[in-house]
């Protein structure tokens, strides 16, 4: 079977932008709420004349704060199901947030390659804020904005690296 990429991280860093932009075509659900229940969504991607298929687990439906955890283990794991690579998605804006902790560190237990994402780099100047991401234990981020279309061949070649 092809290579398989799970785009993983809290709710509303951008997992289900970054997978339609990568897809060229909106098949995700984009919502600005957490909890809106979606189903596992996948699409073959090519690079460098490789095919792999990359994932947007959306996970269940939430509408409590408490049950955020619950929801994050939920969408990880239906995420790393067969997953060789896992995309870890963070928000640039909004630097470490308490749940992206507790994502990096179920991560960490997989011991799988993961490539960490910062997403809503929308303009110049990100990099100073990104660096932080370092601290989550899997290298420099990878500083993206999904909404402007920056730097979409650079993960799709560190993609294509992490295979
Ligand atoms: P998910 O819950 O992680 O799948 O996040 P979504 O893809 O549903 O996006 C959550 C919110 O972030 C939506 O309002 C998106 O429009 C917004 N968003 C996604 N990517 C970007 C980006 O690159 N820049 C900005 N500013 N907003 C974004
Ligand atoms: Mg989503």
């Amino acid at each position: 079977s092809l290579p398989q990429v799970s785009i993983v991280g809290r709710p509303n860093v951008g997992k289900s932008s970054i997978f339609n932009w990568l897809a060229g075509r909106r098949l995700a659900i984009v919502d600005d709420m957490a909890g809106v229940t979606r189903d596992r969504m996948t699409f073959l991607i090519n690079e460098k004349d490789r095919y792999f298929e990359i994932v947007d687990t959306g996970g269940i439906g939430i509408n409590d704060v408490d049950e955020l955890d619950e929801e994050i283990e939920h969408q990880i794991e239906l995420g790393i199901q067969g997953a060789d690579v896992l995309m870890f998605v963070v928000d640039a804006r909004d630097g470490i947030t308490p749940l992206d902790r507790s994502v990096a560190k179920r991560l960490r237990k997989l011991e799988k390659p993961v490539l960490l994402v910062a997403n809503k780099c929308d303009g110049d100047n990100w990099e100073t804020q990104a660096s932080e991401f370092f601290a989550l234990g899997f290298g420099q981020p990878i500083l993206v904005s999904a909404k402007n279309n920056r730097r979409k061949s650079m993960l799709t070649e560190a993609l294509h690296e992490s295979l």
